[in-house]
């Protein structure tokens, strides 16, 4: 089998080439500063996510679990507290409750993949201290439930945005509804630095000043260490990069949207399973997944034919061998379980050409229809 028709999932060179000419003069002019952590790049980095994401503050740092982790502290999770999350993320969100000691108690999701908000009173005890939805694949969770629960038994939310910069519910943006939203800026987020990175959002000033001094240490200046912290800040030269690429980043969203839209009409819904668009949503598409009978024949054919795909994710966290000691097992999320055997993720790419995405959805369509 020829694999000419190579369709990469997804194509990181192809971004530094296209802006190379413009990236390089900043890259270098930072590199001469010699101001390599912290400093002007990330405080312009922080206003401008801050506005973006419609709060008052941001705090820039070193990963989107650190932000989870210094989130779930900042709102008061402590050893043995309980946070509910939906088992199908991706292991940072489950991570950072575990790091603090506290207990992440699963909620099954919804035929989209978000948290199934209907779940959710059942999960709440006494020791519930946050809920923490996670906005996969670029599409944010039912948020009006979900802030209805929040405001009834006044448990605050931390959101997992991870995969959602821009994202909206209801024409407010995700990172803007809960006491804090944590984001990342790994190479495969939609706003993407050259290495590790994230940041926190927060309208509350007492979390923002916490956080702010918990990635250093906890210095409250040169020499005064307030509380133990950690070292998470992000690198000049990372928020150099986001604040060039930040400018890029509703042009690069249309393109996910356009290639979503193609998509929904060349795929053959008979066979391909596509969560709709709720009228409150607006998706930017981090990622594009389909679910489908025979999986992993597909993924399989596809690989054949030179289409690379991914899947988020194929062990649901509960699953998982470090899971163990929470004691779930299989068939306590019948959902999420399901759908770990059904879902494909397919390229979307800013940068897949109009005929890579035809070849894609035809492959998938033929592989069903013969
Ligand atoms: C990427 C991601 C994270 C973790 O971000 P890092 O920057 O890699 O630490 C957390 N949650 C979700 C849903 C993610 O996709």
């Amino acid at each position: 089998m020829k694999t000419t028709n190579k369709v990469p999932y997804v194509n990181l060179s192809r971004q530094w080439e296209t802006e190379k000419q413009e990236l390089l003069p900043v890259i270098e002019s930072i590199l001469g500063s010699g101001n390599y952590i912290g400093g002007d790049q990330v405080s312009k980095f922080e206003e401008s996510v801050a506005k973006l994401c419609g709060v008052k503050y941001a705090v820039a740092l070193n990963s989107g679990t650190d932000a989870l982790m210094s989130g779930l502290a900042a709102i008061g999770v402590r050893p043995g507290d309980e946070v509910i999350t939906p088992p199908n993320s991706f292991i940072a969100s489950t991570a950072a409750v575990v790091h603090l000691k506290a207990v992440p108690v699963f909620v099954d999701v919804c035929d989209d993949q978000n948290i199934d908000p209907g779940k959710i009173e059942k999960a709440i005890t006494k020791k519930t201290k946050a809920i923490m939805p996670v906005h996969l694949t670029g599409r944010v969770a039912s948020m009006d439930e979900i802030l209805r629960i929040s405001e009834k038994y006044s448990i605050p939310i931390i959101e997992d945005a991870a995969q959602s910069i821009g994202s909206k519910w209801s024409g407010r943006t995700s990172g803007s509804f809960g006491a804090v939203g944590c984001f990342s800026t790994h190479p495969l987020k939609n706003l993407n630095a050259c290495g590790d990175g994230g940041f926190l959002t927060t309208n509350d000033e007492k979390i923002y000043q916490n956080v702010s001094r918990y990635r250093n240490h906890g210095l409250v200046d040169r020499n005064t260490v307030e509380f133990f912290g950690l070292v998470s800040r992000m690198d000049a030269l990372q928020a150099g990069i986001l604040n060039f690429r930040i400018g890029k980043l509703p042009e690069l969203i249309q393109a996910r949207r356009a290639n979503a839209e193609a998509y929904k009409k060349l795929l053959d819904r008979n066979f391909v399973y596509i969560p709709e668009d709720k009228p409150e949503e607006f998706n930017t598409f981090h990622t594009f997944v389909i679910q489908v009978d025979k999986r992993d024949e597909l993924k399989n054919r596809l690989a054949e034919l030179g289409v690379e795909t991914s899947i988020h994710y194929p062990i649901p966290i509960h699953l998982q061998p470090a899971s163990r000691s929470l004691g779930y097992k299989a068939g306590d999320f019948p959902v999420v379980e399901e759908q770990s055997r059904r879902i494909l993720t397919l390229p979307i790419h800013q940068f897949l050409k109009r005929e890579e995405l035809e070849f894609v959805a035809e492959s998938v369509n033929k592989f069903y229809k013969g």
